[in-house]
């Protein structure tokens, strides 16, 4: 269980990184990607909520979970929209909204408008920055 404390000392990058896997640091914190079709959940049906890999913020939902093909995990809605921020991303010579926690502040993915929901997103979320808590778990 990750306290408030814990929280608040995860914006320090030193923290971070005893935390984090190097593959989550470079995500999470370096706003990197991981390859696609490399990651643990693009391909997952499992039924549960997929939460923050650093501090268990609950982000999306296996129900809209969708195939997009792109080799990432694409949900059409976060589980709450108060459980992600979203901001204006310059880099790499696009304009893209990043998806990040609005927990912990880590980098998740970006949101497109070019989801099959009702909604028309697509949360286009990197697998490392992800742990699913399986509906069939007990809860701690
Ligand atoms: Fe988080």
């Amino acid at each position: 269980m990750t306290s408030d404390d814990d929280i608040h000392k995860l914006k320090d990058n030193a923290v971070w990184k005893g935390k984090l896997t190097p593959d989550q640091y470079r995500v999470m914190r370096e706003k990197g990607t991981e390859k696609p079709f490399t990651g643990e959940y693009y391909h997952s049906n499992e039924v549960g909520t997929y939460v923050c890999a650093a501090c268990g913020n609950e982000l999306f939902t296996s129900e809209t979970k969708f195939d997009s093909g792109t080799g990432w995990p694409s949900f059409t809605d976060p589980a709450n929209r108060s459980h992600v921020e979203l901001r204006e991303d310059q880099s790499h010579g696009m304009v893209r909204t990043e998806v990040v926690c609005g927990k912990c502040g880590a980098h998740l993915g970006h949101v497109f408008d070019d989801g099959p929901g009702a909604s028309g997103k697509r949360y286009c979320i990197n697998s490392v920055c992800l742990d699913l808590k399986k509906a069939d778990e007990k809860k701690p």
